[in-house]
């Protein structure tokens, strides 16, 4: 690490919004560790590495940790592991989130619970385990994913819209326990951005949803990315327990 670096660490990081925010940090000059789930039906271990080489191309250092956030023991493990290979975390974006979408009526129990798990405690556990490293130093930067639906409400995501509005009273409580230690908390709220996620959606539901836009368009990773960067910036020091929409004007 170099002597005046950030570290950041970025959950989800090997694809999509979180790929895209870890290598906008490394253009702001962070080091940074590229969280990774291991899984049976990809390579996410090679998209990290790829995500890697993106971020040390900005001449700062990068690191892959794979851990499922659902997993106290592992983030535990992989915060020791990045601040050991990199440095003191100061920033951590909690990026990482999935989908079960169905109407509550057919929603199995289980996808209610790992929705949940994955986008609210999963973020909760990432947050337990920088937290004080961050207020002893006194200064830190916690960045949470939420979603335009956490505000709005969304057809088939009564267990997704419930996590990610969870994710906004997190973010507001922890914001004002961690106020005087210079340490801020927030969270982006995206609209609809061209990811995996988006693309799984039906061709016919997307133009509908596009049509709803005011901007007439999906959003970017990079434009959620530039948020992140902002909020994780000294720029952004009096900003805290905010919700930053980042959406094309679909929700105002
Ligand atoms: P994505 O392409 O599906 O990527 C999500 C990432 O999170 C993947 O790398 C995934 O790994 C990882 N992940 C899932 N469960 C995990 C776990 N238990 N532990 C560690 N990593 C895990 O999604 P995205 O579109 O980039 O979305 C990123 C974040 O933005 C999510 O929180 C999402 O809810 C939020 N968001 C997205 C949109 C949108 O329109 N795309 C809008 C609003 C909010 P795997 O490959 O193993 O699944």
């Amino acid at each position: 690490m170099g002597d005046d670096r950030r570290v950041a660490l970025v959950t989800g990081a090997s694809r999509g919004i979180g790929a895209a925010i870890a290598v906008r940090l490394a253009r702001d000059g962070c080091d940074v560790a590229i969280n990774w789930l291991r899984e049976k039906a990809r390579d996410n271990e090679a998209e990290a590495a790829t995500v890697a080489e993106q971020v040390r191309a900005m001449d700062v250092d990068a690191i892959c940790v794979e851990a499922d956030i659902t997993d106290r023991d592992a983030v535990n493990a992989m915060v020791r592991r990045v601040e050991e290979a990199l440095g003191p975390i100061a920033v951590l974006v909690s990026n990482a989130g999935i989908t079960r979408d169905r109407t509550l009526r057919k929603l199995p129990p289980e996808d209610w619970d790992r929705v949940l798990e994955v986008n609210l405690t999963g973020a909760f556990n990432c947050m337990r385990a920088v937290v004080d490293g961050m207020t002893e130093r006194g200064w830190g930067r916690i960045i949470s994913i939420s979603s335009v639906v956490a505000l709005m409400g969304n057809f088939g995501q009564t267990n997704y819209a419930a996590s990610k509005a969870g994710l906004l009273g997190l973010t507001k409580s922890l914001a004002r326990e961690v106020a005087l230690k210079g340490v801020t908390v927030n969270a982006v709220a995206p609209g609809f951005i061209a990811t995996e996620m988006t693309a799984a959606i039906p061709h016919d539901v997307t133009e509908q949803i596009v049509a709803t836009i005011p901007m007439g368009a999906m959003g970017e990773p990079i434009d959620v990315a530039n948020a992140v960067a902002f909020l994780a910036s000294d720029e952004a020091r009096y900003i805290t327990g905010h919700v930053l929409s980042v959406n094309g004007g679909v929700w105002m």
